[in-house]
């Protein structure tokens, strides 16, 4: 039975907002997100039914030290999160974990982190390899591969190929009979230990950066998909029995220029192709939720052919897999609409 979990995030102001000295407008407790549209005066008229909206996900976590709400750091959310999809991923399920929200909001920091703070992918990828040593002692094999690649206006660019990452190359999305979707010719990394995934990690994301200074910061236009591949064989009442799973980490492109209003040209294209990838996810999505809790058999359509992202992560959306969406919000009142926009996605989502 397909499995979705949905959780907010609320970072802490940046300096942009500190210097603008907004007003918090998000409060958080235990499950509960609350948003308040602070232009509105609070009283009892009609209006001010407005002033608040709330909302309940499986998890709403604060990043701020002062107040009495709870401080989420890293690994809770990835004790809350992450633990589950190493479980379901040893058990030979798939599982995919999204960060949506808009640029600047926390996906990168949530998803990746840095060095002395890591995000959900390292420790993911970490656990893992713990693990592996100890079923190893057990007497079971593993093998792990890693790809990591980019959807940047419907096309797709390896993010690990060796040499200059060049621009204009583009993969072409093919489907295998047995196998379903895949990405043609895009490098697979055998890693043995956890360093050579963060030497991936570290080269994947510098072509990532290296890309979007030659191109307008595409990091907040484009998907990133770290994918892990998990291969174990153990023999089961003497029969030999190989596993085959799979676990999509996914960093959103930035969820503003789903609304491409305004924009023309280059900008309009591309607000396009996110726009359609970013609704076609929220459909699959919530899809998949409604799906879960049907108890007649009647099967819900799942428009996974959409859009390249859904169509990539067509075979662990559904089915046994888990999915996993952390949506991440600023905590000022300048950035209202958005944050308003992404609690509205993340909430059908569920
Ligand atoms: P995005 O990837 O959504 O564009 P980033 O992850 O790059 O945003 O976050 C923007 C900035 O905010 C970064 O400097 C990051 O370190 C900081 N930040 C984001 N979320 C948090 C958090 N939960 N706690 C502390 N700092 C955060
Ligand atoms: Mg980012």
């Amino acid at each position: 039975m397909a499995s979705v979990k949905v959780a907010v995030r609320v970072r802490p102001f940046n300096q942009r907002e500190l210097d603008l000295h907004c007003a918090c407008i998000v409060e958080v407790e235990d499950k509960k997100t609350r948003l308040v549209n602070n232009k509105i005066a609070a009283g009892d008229g009609a209006e001010s039914r407005e002033r608040v909206k709330d909302f309940t996900f499986d998890y709403s976590y604060w990043s701020h030290r002062d107040g009495d709400q709870h401080f989420a750091p890293q690994v809770q959310i990835y004790d809350d999160l992450g633990t589950d999809v190493v479980s379901n991923a040893l058990q030979g399920y798939n599982a995919c974990v999204f960060a949506y929200g808009q640029t600047g909001s926390g996906k990168t920091f949530t998803m990746m982190g840095s060095q002395s703070n890591p995000g959900l992918i390292p420790r993911i990828c970490e656990a893992l390899f713990s693990s592996m040593a100890e079923g190893r002692e057990a007497g079971t094999t593993y093998k792990v591969e890693v790809s990591y690649l980019e959807i940047y206006n419907e096309r797709v660019k390896d993010l690990l190929r060796a040499g200059a990452p060049n621009d204009l190359h583009s993969l072409r999305v093919r489907e295998h009979p047995k196998l379903g979707p895949y990405v043609q010719d895009l490098s697979t990394h055998l890693v043995h230990h956890y360093p050579d995934i963060q030497e991936l990690m570290r080269r994947g994301n510098s072509h990532r950066t290296t890309a979007s200074t030659h191109m307008n910061d595409t990091s907040s236009r484009s998907h990133a998909i770290f994918t892990v591949t998990f291969i174990q064989a153990k023999l089961q009442s003497d029969m030999p029995l190989e596993t085959r799973s799979k676990i999509h980490l996914v960093d959103l492109a930035g969820s503003e220029r789903a609304d491409a209003t305004g924009a023309t040209g280059q900008r309009l294209k591309e607000g396009a192709h996110i726009n359609k990838s970013l609704v076609t996810l929220g459909s699959v999505i919530s899809a998949l939720a409604e799906q879960a809790v049907k108890t007649s058999g009647k099967t819900v359509f799942i428009p996974y052919r959409d859009s390249v992202l859904t169509w990539l992560l067509k075979d662990s959306l559904g089915g046994n897999s888990k999915t996993i969406m952390i949506a991440t919000i600023s905590p000022a009142d300048v950035n209202y609409g958005e944050t308003l926009s992404t609690l509205r996605y993340a909430n059908r989502a569920k």
